[in-house]
């Protein structure tokens, strides 16, 4: 099959370009590392998105992770109408949220969350309170890892500033700039050197859980224990954002598959079921910290919204063992096409998978930080990605990102992937290097 020209998504793209800036509300959506032009979609169901020509799409992208039942789930969607019917916010204490937070405390290390509209407040929240518990400045990052547009964490990030190759953000100051010491991920010697020279200066290390934002690539055998025990050994915290991997790459996210715990926590994307919702947590002691219980101040007016929160629980109580197993075989089954039809070709890659999240990488040796994944070759991507959207199957427009399945992927979905991989590989293994790449 092949999809129509994406004529109305042209003049969509067009009239949104001239209202908002470079036609998009956030970044990675936008065509520009892959070509062409960005679908706008109109509907999903299940595992297809359906665009404004009426072309359809297998998704691979699921909003960036949170629609793991896949769109439009007739229980998502009635807990959201049943909500919404009663009200559409009130500003005042729902009973939803309890049931929302019991429900991530019950999976994770955390005893308390505070409830927060985006991943971004969840990481700058969760960064606030390390530095208000610590009464420290300096913060630990790694490269490659994106932990939400806040100033502080933008340097040598993930996510759409690798896809747009920003080194970091204009806008962001000096000082902002200057409390952050920026690392390579997966280096934990040099972690180690940073805390000997700064360690009584260090509120906190985040780290993605497992990074998923330069595509996926999961912490080596003890980083994620080593990260915790120099933090412990020096009396910084550890904040282990779980935005992407939380309720994704396990029931009990990244946590469940490698068991190490940190002090504080973000969540977001999955526990969102679709709507605007996130979270960060800790250990009650730590979160005491927070207002009103304690001093340092974080607000919402919309935090813990009866409708998000009804689309989070709701989601997450469909998210059960049998939902992950059945993620689990889905990954690995577009894992094992993808390998088999790029080996068809002769095109060098490996798959990298943190649970049930995934990515291919243009490279036969496994990536373990920013600077292999940059070495890959990522020019192959674009002609990969179109060949793949001609057939029908909606990628993430970045060879930075991961890929996203849902339980809704059926039959139909898999041949449709096959089939798209066959001319993908053969697009991807007739791309030229452009000059200077
Ligand atoms: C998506 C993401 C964020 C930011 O979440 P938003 O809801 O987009 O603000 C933070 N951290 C990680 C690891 C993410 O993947």
């Amino acid at each position: 099959m092949s999809n129509p020209e994406p004529e109305e998504s042209a003049r969509l793209f067009e009239r949104a370009t001239e209202l908002i800036p470079g036609g998009v509300n956030s970044p990675v959506r936008a065509f520009n590392s892959v070509g062409g032009t960005p679908r706008f979609m109109v509907s999903g169901e299940g595992c297809r998105l359906t665009d404004a020509d009426g072309a359809t799409y297998v998704d691979l992208v699921s909003s960036w992770g949170p629609m793991i039942l896949g769109h439009a789930h007739p229980a998502v969607v009635e807990a959201v109408r049943s909500a919404a019917s009663q009200g559409l916010s009130f500003g005042t204490p729902t009973p939803g949220e309890i049931d929302l937070a019991a429900e991530i405390v019950d999976r994770t290390p955390v005893e308390q969350v505070r409830l927060v509209n985006s991943g971004t407040e969840a990481t700058m929240s969760a960064i606030r309170l390390a530095r208000g518990i610590t009464g420290r400045t300096v913060i630990v990052k790694f490269s490659g890892c994106y932990h939400g547009h806040v100033d502080a964490l933008l340097a040598d990030a993930g996510s759409g500033i690798a896809t747009l190759g920003l080194p970091t953000s204009p806008g962001v100051t000096g000082a902002q700039a200057a409390d952050t010491v920026v690392l390579p991920y997966n280096d934990l010697d040099a972690v180690r050197r940073v805390f000997e020279q700064r360690g009584a200066d260090i509120a906190c290390v985040i780290t993605e859980a497992a990074a998923g934002n330069m595509g996926v690539v999961p912490p080596v055998e003890g980083f994620n224990a080593g990260l915790r025990d120099l933090c412990h050994a020096h009396g910084a915290l550890l904040v282990i954002d779980e935005v992407m991997t939380g309720f994704r790459a396990s029931r009990q996210g990244w946590f469940g598959c490698d068991g190490v715990a940190g002090d504080l926590y973000t969540f977001g994307k999955v526990m969102s079921g679709g709507l605007p919702a996130a979270a960060f947590g800790g250990s009650a002691q730590h979160m005491s910290y927070l207002a009103p219980a304690g001093p340092v101040y974080q607000a919402g007016t919309l935090a813990g919204n009866p409708v998000a929160v009804a689309a989070g629980l709701t989601t997450l109580r469909h998210a059960d063992d049998a939902a992950y197993a059945t993620l689990q075989s889905h990954a690995d089954r577009i894992g094992a096409l993808v390998t088999a039809a790029l080996d068809r070709e002769g095109v060098a890659h490996t798959i990298q998978y943190a649970g049930t999240m995934f990515s291919p990488f243009f490279t036969a040796d496994p990536v373990t930080d920013y600077a292999g994944a940059k070495a890959a070759e990522t020019w192959r991507y674009p002609a990969f990605f179109h060949a793949m959207l001609d057939h029908g199957v909606y990628l993430p427009p970045s060879a930075f990102e991961g890929w996203f399945v849902s339980t809704a992927l059926d039959d139909e979905a898999f041949e449709r992937i096959e089939s798209g991989l066959a001319a993908a590989a053969r697009a991807a293994a007739a791309a030229t290097r452009p000059d200077g790449a």
